[in-house]
């Protein structure tokens, strides 16, 4: 017990910490000190899809608590006692830059409702263009792949706007291939001359069969050749986390199963609407278009929560 409260304690420190340095390079405002709480958030920085860790201490417990931004709601959990809680909320893609306020409510254990305004700046980012060459079938699908397109679609869509209420995930999230780069969340892409839609994940560099690891545990809930995205496995993470791996070469897990940290998934290729081989990592958080790398430093930071 003496344990479980030192490391919530460090974990708040760390979590004002960073806050500090923020305020001063991005203007973040904490409005959430008052009698009764705590507030505190890590975040790489405080920009279109970037994943906040918002940490709460009240001074009486709570039954629940959810954060709602921008109509997404973001559930948190409580680790160590139910006064303390934490939960991540996503800055998506598309948030133009200005005050973002994140409502956080619960409830106490007499059922009363317990509310809190906290408060971030966002800052503007610039996203770059990126100009690639790929087979013409991928940038004017013919007429009768529409509507497998469209179903597609709307099965990963439905998928992504389901809110698991158990959390799954454990402790920071692993890099899925070796390596220690990552690169172009958010660019704008321009397929063969077209304008198509933002990319909304990272790629990793990495060789075709190289294996592919769950970054954390959870629960496969997609494994399917999809037109532009390939052979691709959805991992639900709980919490209205995802992960999204594409262009996969080979599968080694099946729709239902439970995986842990660190089993392989699958095998890197070069399958869908691709200029070569290369593992393609979506992060989907209620929703909210977030960078995996975001993520990951956010959780590593934290003392993985
Ligand atoms: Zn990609």
């Amino acid at each position: 017990m003496f344990l479980i409260k030192l490391r919530r304690r460090k974990a708040l420190v760390t979590g004002l910490f960073v806050n500090c340095v923020l305020a001063l390079l991005a203007s973040s405002t904490l409005l959430g000190v008052d009698e009764d709480f705590k507030v505190a958030h890590v975040a790489r920085a405080l920009q279109p899809g970037e994943v906040i860790l918002i940490s709460v201490d009240a001074e009486r417990p709570l039954k629940e608590l959810t954060a709602t931004s921008r109509d997404r709601n973001f559930p948190f959990y409580s680790e160590g006692g139910s006064a303390h809680w934490v939960g991540l909320v996503g800055i998506d893609l598309d948030t133009p830059p200005g005050e973002v306020q994140i409502l956080l409510s619960g409830k106490d254990l007499d059922g009363e409702t317990v509310e809190l305004k906290y408060q971030v700046t966002v800052l503007d980012k610039q996203f770059p263009t990126r100009h690639l060459s790929v087979d013409w079938k991928y940038v004017s699908p013919p007429q009768d792949e529409l509507d497998r397109i469209a179903r597609e679609s709307r099965r990963v869509s439905r998928i992504f706007a389901t809110t698991t209420p158990e959390r799954f995930w454990r402790g920071p999230f692993l890099r899925p291939v070796p390596g220690k780069t990552g690169s172009g969340f958010g660019k704008r892409s321009v397929y063969n001359g077209k304008p198509r839609s933002p990319h909304t994940g990272t790629d990793l560099r990495a060789a075709k069969g190289t294996p592919v690891k769950a970054p954390n545990n959870g629960r496969v809930v997609l494994v399917k050749d999809l037109y532009f995205a390939g052979n691709t496995v959805i991992i639900d993470h709980g919490l209205g986390l995802y992960s999204y791996f594409a262009h996969l070469s080979e599968f080694r897990v099946e729709e239902g199963e439970v995986v842990e940290t660190g089993q392989v998934i699958g095998l890197v290729g070069a399958t869908g609407r691709v200029t070569g081989p290369h593992l393609h990592w979506t992060v989907r958080l209620s929703e909210a278009r977030v960078d995996p790398l975001s993520l990951m430093k956010v959780l590593e930071t934290a003392g993985g929560s």
